[in-house]
Formats: structure tokens, C-alpha cells, sequence
């Protein structure tokens, strides 16, 4: 066996790639990852809601700025939905920056080496190995590693280089900072409605000292020429809700593109793709810190071992994801073809008319029961099979569902 310079490269340091890197400089191996920033967290491109499993993995809750007890979904025309319970926690809100940098320390904690300013120009794999080169602070060298994991997020160089395919939807998302939004403590706000979200919904999270992210997502073809921008005015101007936005000031805005649909080839000869780069992000909320944590955790064992053979062919590596990529891609398969079913291809009058049968006290029991960030098929199909008011779209489900 030749040896490299490496055993793992991981282009980009975001949650993913420093969670990755964690668990591989943990097992032994020699892991060296890219970041072409100066520094970790910024840009910050998130709303920054983390599960309580996410973030227990990681155990960083110096990071937490807020926690959530439950959500104030809106219909279109008002109708209130209220998910939650006081006091039960649901989610956490992180400061990005702080959360990435704690996930990157506990990489270098565990022997991986960090350079900034660097990325990949080029790359070769072949038998042997990946031969890289790479700029780093302007200057270019070539290394030599036995397995290339790209964690380069949603526009992922190498996903691109190594031509594995696209994510199946790449949304888009609109997040601006501000200060004096009326809200209630503890709670988040989602509002639907074509005009403001189309197909999605637009949130007003509460993230520490008085701040709120209002935040809007939507895909380019329900968008229909509309900037997601517009649809934040839209949303700030809605005679239902415009009193809550009077007294915002804003601080700051984002703008982000959101992969989610797995891509049609996560591993090619010792290369990988994970986390956004492989479109994990989910369908129903555009999280995407939690589906990459639990990508790397579910091969974490397998994989280690075939780096320690140098068993890193196209036909390993599928072995070693296949079971595990294709039950994520069911899952968020699943819950795309739900979100499409009871809200996203729906219009603004069958959906109101939905959120009419949601706020039914027996409905609304069977949401704060079932209801989990983290899985959103058990609900949706519980929803289909339980209430009457569904029940005509639970035929149209079955089909969506066992055709895909
Ligand atoms: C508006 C908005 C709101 C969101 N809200 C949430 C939320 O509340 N909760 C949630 O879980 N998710 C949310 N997301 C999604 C979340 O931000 C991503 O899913 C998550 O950051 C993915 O982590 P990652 O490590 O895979 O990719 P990224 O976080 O994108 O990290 C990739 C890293 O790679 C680096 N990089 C890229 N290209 C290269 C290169 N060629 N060379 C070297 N380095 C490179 C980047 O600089 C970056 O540091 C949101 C997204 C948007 C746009």
C-alpha cells in the first residue's frame, strides 16, 4: 500500500464536514479539512434552529441562544394552529457562528488539522488514490489523500467537479435580523399563503436580547419571477399580521439556497458526498444540520474500516452507504411527497380549509402527540388515516408515495 499525504481530506468546514472529521480523527485516521474562509461560521446563511438531538450529539448549549417550546402556524387567511405545549421543549435557536466553531474545535480536539483560506483546484482519483490540488492563501501544492469527502454545502465544488448529480429541489431562502417584533416568549411563528410563501411558509424566530430572524423560503418555479425579498415585504405588509412587523428595525439580511433531495450519486472511486452537498436538507423545514450528523453517524464504523484497508472503490463505498443514504432518501422522499400533498401543491382556499381541520381540538391532540421535527411522515400519515376530513387524499398519497 502507497502511502499519501492524508487519509481524509473533507472540503468545507461547516457542520457536516466538522462533524465528519470528529468521528474520523476520533478512529484513528489522518484528517486534514479545507475551509475557504478565513473563518468558521460566516457567511451565516440559517435561522439556526437545532433539535435537541442535534445538539446533544455535540453537546454545545453555550452556543444556544433561545429554546422553543412550540409554533403559531398561521393558515392563509388566519386560521391559528398552535403546536406545542409551555415549557415542553421542542427545539433549540443557536448562534451559527458559535455552533460551527464548536463542532470545528472538537474536529481539531481529535487530531484533524484546519486550514483556512484553502480550497481545491483540481482533483485526480484513481486507483491509487486522490491526487488534489490545492490553493492555500494564494499558493498552490499538490496532495495526495486515500478518500475525498466533499462537505462544501449547497454548491458543492466537488459534487460539481466529480459530476454526481444535483439536489431534486434547491430552494430558496430569505432571512432578515430585527429588533421589536410582537411576538409571544418562547414561541415561533410560521404564516402560509401564496402570496408570502408559495408551497412553504415564512418563520419569526425568537433568537436572543429582543432579536427575531424572520425568514421566508420558496423554490424558483413557485416563486413564478417573484423574488423571495418580495415576499418578505409581502409578509410584513399582510393586513392580518402587518401590526406585529410596525415597530420592526432590521439589523441585518441572508440570503441562502436550501438542497434538499439526495443527489443521484453520493460516491464515486474515494470520493463522498455529505450533508448539503449531497442535498440532505429536509422537505418539510429545510433543517439540514440534523440529517448531516446523522448521515456520517449511520456508515461512521464501516467506513472507518475500509480507510484503514484503502478499500475505498466506487463498489466499497456503495456498499458501505447504500443501506443507510437509501433509507434517508425514502424518508425525505416520503415526507416531500406529504408536504407536497397537504401544502405545497395545494391553493390558498383548500389549504385554509386544511387548517380549519388542524385546529379541531381531537386534530390538534393528534399533532402535539405525533408531531416531531425530526419526523414528519408518522404525522402526516397518521393525519391521512385518522381524519375523516383527509381521508379523500389518503388514495392520492398511497399512490404518491409507493410510486417514488
Ligand atoms: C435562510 C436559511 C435558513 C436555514 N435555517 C436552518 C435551520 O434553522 N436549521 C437547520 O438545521 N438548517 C437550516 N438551514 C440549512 C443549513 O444552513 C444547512 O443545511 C447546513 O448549514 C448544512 O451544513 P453543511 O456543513 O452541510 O454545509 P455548510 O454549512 O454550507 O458548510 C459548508 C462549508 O464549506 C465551505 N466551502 C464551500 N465550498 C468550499 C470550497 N470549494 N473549498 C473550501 N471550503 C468550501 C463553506 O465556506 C462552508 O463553511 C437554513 C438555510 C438557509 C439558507
Amino acid at each position: 500500500m502507497k502511502e499519501t499525504d492524508w487519509d481524509v481530506i473533507i472540503v468545507g468546514a461547516g457542520p457536516t464536514g466538522g462533524r465528519t472529521a470528529t468521528h474520523l480523527s476520533s478512529l484513528g485516521h489522518r484528517v486534514l479539512m479545507l475551509e475557504e474562509h478565513s473563518e468558521i461560521g460566516r457567511p451565516f446563511q440559517c435561522a439556526g434552529l437545532v433539535t435537541p438531538k442535534a445538539l446533544q450529539e455535540v453537546g454545545l448549549y453555550d452556543s444556544v441562544l433561545e429554546e422553543v417550546d412550540g409554533a403559531r402556524i398561521h393558515g392563509p387567511s388566519g386560521t391559528l394552529v398552535p403546536v406545542g405545549t409551555d415549557g415542553k421543549l421542542r427545539t433549540y435557536v443557536v448562534c451559527r457562528k458559535k455552533f460551527d466553531q464548536g463542532v470545528v474545535q472538537q474536529a481539531m480536539e481529535s487530531g484533524t488539522t484546519l486550514w483556512l483560506n484553502s480550497q481545491p483546484v483540481s482533483a485526480e482519483s484513481s486507483e491509487e488514490n486522490v491526487s488534489i490540488v490545492i490553493d492555500k492563501n494564494g499558493v498552490e501544492m499538490k496532495l495526495s489523500t486515500k478518500l475525498l469527502i466533499g462537505c462544501d454545502g449547497a454548491h458543492s465544488w466537488t459534487r460539481r467537479y466529480f459530476k454526481m448529480g444535483r439536489p431534486k429541489e434547491m430552494m430558496i431562502g430569505f432571512q432578515a435580523e430585527v429588533l421589536g417584533y410582537e411576538g409571544n416568549e418562547r414561541w415561533l411563528d410560521m404564516y402560509s399563503g401564496s402570496e408570502i410563501a408559495p408551497g412553504f411558509f415564512s418563520w419569526v424566530i425568537p433568537s436572543g436580547f429582543g432579536s427575531h430572524r424572520i425568514g421566508v423560503w420558496s423554490t424558483p418555479e413557485r416563486l413564478n419571477g417573484r423574488s423571495v425579498e418580495q415576499c418578505y415585504d409581502d409578509l410584513l405588509n399582510h393586513p392580518l399580521w402587518k401590526d406585529r412587523f410596525s415597530n420592526i428595525k432590521e439589523i441585518a439580511r441572508f440570503c441562502g439556497p436550501i438542497p434538499s433531495g439526495m443527489v443521484r450519486k453520493t460516491v464515486t472511486n474515494r470520493v463522498m458526498l455529505l450533508g448539503d452537498a449531497a442535498g440532505m436538507a429536509k422537505p418539510t423545514t429545510g433543517g439540514g444540520i440534523g440529517p448531516g450528523f446523522k448521515q456520517i453517524k449511520g456508515i461512521l464504523q464501516p467506513l472507518s474500516k475500509a480507510i484503514t484497508s484503502d478499500n475505498l472503490t466506487e463498489k466499497s463505498l456503495k456498499k458501505i452507504t447504500s443501506k443507510h443514504f437509501a433509507a434517508m432518501k425514502k424518508d425525505q422522499d416520503k415526507a416531500r411527497a406529504l408536504r407536497n400533498l397537504l401544502v405545497s401543491d395545494v391553493p390558498d382556499k383548500e389549504l385554509e380549509a386544511h387548517f380549519t381541520n388542524f385546529a379541531k381540538p381531537d386534530v390538534l391532540e393528534l399533532i402535539n402527540e405525533i408531531g416531531d421535527i425530526e419526523k414528519p411522515v408518522p404525522l402526516g400519515l397518521a393525519l391521512l388515516k385518522k381524519v375523516p376530513a383527509f381521508r379523500k387524499l389518503a388514495l392520492k398519497a398511497g399512490t404518491r408515495l409507493m410510486f417514488r
